[in-house]
């Protein structure tokens, strides 16, 4: 009896070590088991490190700190994982993808990519946030060329690695007489300012590059698509652990469905049409020209009523071109372009001085600004102050009713914007408080604002600090990087 328990325990024992064993061993040969996914990493990091590019489009530096499009989308994403998000920059899209796949390297890219074929041993890719159309670029009074073989004996330049660069290889097949050059030391906006100046005859990028560069460069156009539409997606390597991607997935359908993909796009790339070639042009000529005589008096007010100097001028703009004897028939008068009554009210003696007009429309936006209600947030609360600067508070209150008994919301532009238009329809106002209002011209008025808001934002990124606008020749925003490239920022 004995013997036979003690065999038995000592069989049991020997069974249960071996097993022990066995599943030892069975870790040992594959040690991603026991690993930390990506995802358990940055939870425990408590930080998602993201490598993206130093652009207009992507990520860059204003005097508010850092922006753009995709850094904005990331810091939701982080914010979604309640981690701190950590973003770097590459100087090149190779070295963007060869710097994701290191072991302790970013573990996303999110750069305004392309989810070609050819990357797919480097990275895999996330859903679509944004839908792009690659755009051949030339110079107005060049000619202009209408499909691929007319790109043959051209000069052709296209960031080297990019989605574009892999396309014109793709061409090039059929069309083996095509030539055509890649740069690793140039960014988008180098490559719209080189067709601009005609140091190349043509280039390929995505038509929200163009979109979004289109202003300062007046002479560039779209010269045709070259190919179908395609989608911008986050990167994560290529590889077997999804954890992040999965997450990223969700985040995105989720922004997708809750609309607040949508309004971050209205923000960066809704407004890009505004200008058209001529405003583009006209504006780059009247910020070279004409705003450093008022940019003194535009930063002074500014402080004194804690608005960006930078707003104000953009409001200058819009208002009166910046020309201080600006008159309209309705009586408006002067670069702020202030009614008779809101002078007198802000203490304006003489609305033809640009100094009085300056400061009483400061005095005049932050009044505004201030009497909105709290539950509306930045930037939409901004641009509500520019609506109600315009249309008056109380037509912006009705429209802000009209969004409510549609189901939208009345703190959110994006959702009052589309209400404005009805107060100058009769079906709509006949049942408001305050009655007709040009509604679709407020609408026109943020738009133009925000948009030249952006562009001067740009321009006067932190290292322009001390630098006066003219000074600068900021018109050409390509050469004004900030961020030292490659170098996590400061967070
Ligand atoms: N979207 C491009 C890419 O995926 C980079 C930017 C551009 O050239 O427009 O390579």
């Amino acid at each position: 009896m004995f013997a036979h328990t003690a065999l038995r325990i000592r069989t049991a024992a020997w069974l249960l070590s071996t097993a022990i064993l066995l599943l030892l061993a069975g870790c040992d040969a594959s040690p991603e088991a026991a690993q930390p996914s990506t995802l358990e990493r940055i939870q425990k990091e408590g930080a998602l490190r993201v490598i993206t590019r130093n652009s207009p489009t992507t990520y860059f530096q204003d005097r508010a700190g850092e922006t753009g499009f995709e850094f904005e989308l990331a810091r939701r994403f982080a914010d979604s994982l309640g981690v701190e998000l950590k973003v770097e920059t590459a100087d090149s899209l190779d070295e963007l993808f060869t710097r994701l796949n290191q072991p302790d390297g970013p573990v996303l890219a999110a750069a305004g990519l392309v989810a070609t074929e050819g990357r797919k041993s480097q990275a895999n890719f996330s859903r679509a946030y944004l839908e792009v159309t690659p755009q051949i670029i030339y110079r107005n009074g060049q000619r202009r060329p209408t499909r691929p073989e007319d790109l043959i004996g051209r000069r052709i330049l296209v960031l080297k690695g990019s989605s574009h660069a892999e396309q014109l290889a793709q061409l090039k097949k059929t069309l083996p007489e095509l030539q055509f050059e890649e740069s690793a030391d140039v960014e988008v906006v180098d490559l719209l300012r080189m067709v601009d100046e005609s140091q190349i005859d043509l280039t390929l990028v995505d038509s929200n590059e163009l979109a979004m560069n289109q202003v300062y460069f007046p002479n560039v156009r779209v010269a045709f698509d070259l190919g179908e539409a395609r989608s911008l997606g986050w990167a994560v390597a290529a590889g077997k652990d999804d954890s992040l991607l999965i997450e990223a997935n969700k985040f995105l359908e989720q922004v997708q469905k809750n609309g607040s993909l949508q309004r971050l796009k209205d923000r960066y790339y809704g407004h890009v049409d505004v200008l058209g070639y001529v405003g583009a042009y006209t504006f780059a000529k009247h910020l070279q020209q004409r705003l450093p005589r008022y940019e003194k008096d535009f930063r002074k007010a500014a402080e004194k009523y804690k608005v960006d100097w930078r707003l104000l001028a953009a409001i200058g703009y819009q208002e009166s071109l910046w020309t201080p004897d600006a008159t309209s028939k309705t009586g408006v008068r002067g670069l702020m372009m202030l009614t008779q009554n809101t002078a007198q009210a802000m203490g304006v003696v003489n609305r033809l001085d640009p100094k009085q007009s300056i400061a009483g429309g400061a005095k005049y936006f932050a009044l505004v600004h201030s009497g909105l209600s709290e539950k509306m947030s930045e930037p939409d609360r901004t641009w509500f102050a520019l609506a109600a600067y315009n249309v008056g508070i109380a037509h912006l209150a009705d429209a802000r009713k009209l969004a409510q008994a549609e189901g939208l919301d009345p703190n959110k532009w994006l959702d009052v914007q589309k209400m404005l238009p009805r107060l100058a329809q009769k079906q709509w106002y006949s049942k408001t408080r305050y009655g007709y209002a040009r509604g679709g011209e407020t609408v026109h008025f943020v738009r133009n604002i925000r948009r030249y808001y952006d562009i001067l934002n740009w321009v006067t990124q932190p290292q322009m600090e001390g630098t006066r606008v003219a000074e600068s020749g900021l018109h050409v925003p390509g050469v004004n990087r900030t961020i030292p490239r490659g170098e996590p920022s400061q967070l």
